[in-house]
């Protein structure tokens, strides 16, 4: 459903751009075009799954001048503020996709490698272990109440690549591409960088087991319905690509081998942990930057994330959590270097964050200065979690 305002453009155009608007099938591309021909900011589309979810939750209407503002009850703090509003245009893909979880099995285990029932075969000969994997999250809306009980099941994935050295993918390079892999297998065990590696022959490493904690996401945030994330290192497993996706590097060069591995292991872990499909996102999509509170701070995989291949929604569509939670904002120099995939989870991010703050009554300025402030109370708890759990680590 769209609602199209009727006074300010006349009846005819909005008629005629309604026309043509159905006839654009990316929600954000359409939400645009009705914003370009009718020049008004209300225009919103709120998809019937996402309605159908938010009465679940016993939604209220409220604000009924517009009738656009939904309060998700109990939304409202002791302080009289609305902590947010989720992206309704999101919540519909995700609402779908994220209930499928594939079913893959162990056939086999070794020392060296492990074998599963859709194929995929994890190489061992570099697994190491770190710490074990202890967190807290926060419940979405009522992230400032403090954080949950412990967990230690992953609860999503982050995608990276590794940026290193490349050398053409050509018969005549095997030797060398064996070279710089093995080289970076080695360097990233030391690091504790990531959970798994994806060679450049589609072979999947593991180098830090699944039960411990990487050094992979750094400042991060990611929310799904129920829950936000923050800080993935000890939530998220972590994924990286041999390959260079640094947009300003150009197209990037994954290979067939390594998209059909990374759509089996992302398979396996999703099944074996049941992670939701909009728990699977990159690196780009959750790094942030605390310092200057600007979001994508590292950007692999800000395009070219090749989503549908891997089996997963296009996360790319999800407004990015940092921006509409806790008021994020972004370099614009970001988005002439990341393409359009990427930007339009900013948009939408930002677009949310402005509609959070008009239902408050606040300008973009004064809700934004709330959130950072709000950010940092749940760093400090999340860090003072943190800190209990390493000395209970000794
Ligand atoms: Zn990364």
């Amino acid at each position: 459903m769209a609602r199209e305002p009727q006074s300010a453009p006349g009846r005819l155009t909005t008629i005629v751009a309604g026309w043509q608007a159905r006839r654009i099938e990316d929600p954000v591309a359409r939400l645009h075009f009705l914003r370009h021909s009718l020049g008004d900011r209300r225009v919103w589309d709120v998809p019937r799954l996402a309605r159908q979810e938010w009465k679940r939750r016993k939604i209220v209407w409220a604000a009924a001048g517009c009738g656009l503002l939904l309060l998700p009850a109990g939304a409202w703090k002791g302080n009289g503020v609305l902590w947010d509003r989720a992206p309704v245009l999101t919540a519909q893909a995700s609402e779908r996709d994220a209930n499928y979880i594939p079913s893959v099995w162990l056939v086999e285990q070794g020392t060296e490698r492990e074998e599963y029932s859709n194929g995929l075969r994890i190489e061992r000969r570099y697994e190491t272990s770190l710490t074990p994997r202890e967190y807290v999250v926060f419940q979405r809306g009522r992230e400032d109440r403090g954080a949950s009980a412990a967990r230690t099941a992953p609860a999503g994935i982050v995608f990276h690549s590794t940026e290193s050295a490349q050398t053409e993918f050509q018969p005549d390079q095997t030797r060398r591409m064996r070279i710089i892999g093995t080289a970076l297998l080695e360097f990233v065990r030391q690091e504790h960088a990531y959970h798994y590696v994806v060679d450049r022959f589609g072979r999947v490493w593991r180098i830090v087991r699944e039960s411990d904690i990487a050094n992979h996401a750094g400042h991060s945030v990611w929310a799904d319905r129920d829950t936000t994330y923050l800080n993935l290192n000890r939530s998220f497993l972590g994924i990286s690509v041999e390959a260079l996706t640094d947009p300003s590097a150009g197209q990037s060069q994954v290979t067939p081998a390594q998209v059909h591995a990374l759509r089996v292991l992302t398979e396996m872990l999703r099944s074996k942990y049941r992670i939701s499909a909009q728990n699977c996102v990159t690196h780009a999509q959750v790094s942030v930057n605390p310092g200057n509170m600007q979001a994508g701070y590292h950007y692999d995989w800000a395009v070219g994330f090749p989503y549908a291949q891997v089996g997963l929604p296009d996360n790319y569509a999800a407004a990015l959590p940092s921006i509409w939670l806790f008021g994020f904002s972004y370099d614009p120099s970001l988005v002439k270097v990341t393409g359009e995939p990427f930007w339009r989870g900013l948009v939408l991010g930002e677009e949310q964050l402005r509609q959070n703050a008009t239902a408050h009554g606040l300008s973009l300025e004064a809700y934004r200065g709330l959130l950072e402030k709000r950010y940092r109370q749940i760093l400090s708890t999340l860090s003072a979690n943190n800190v209990k759990a390493k000395e209970r680590e000794g």
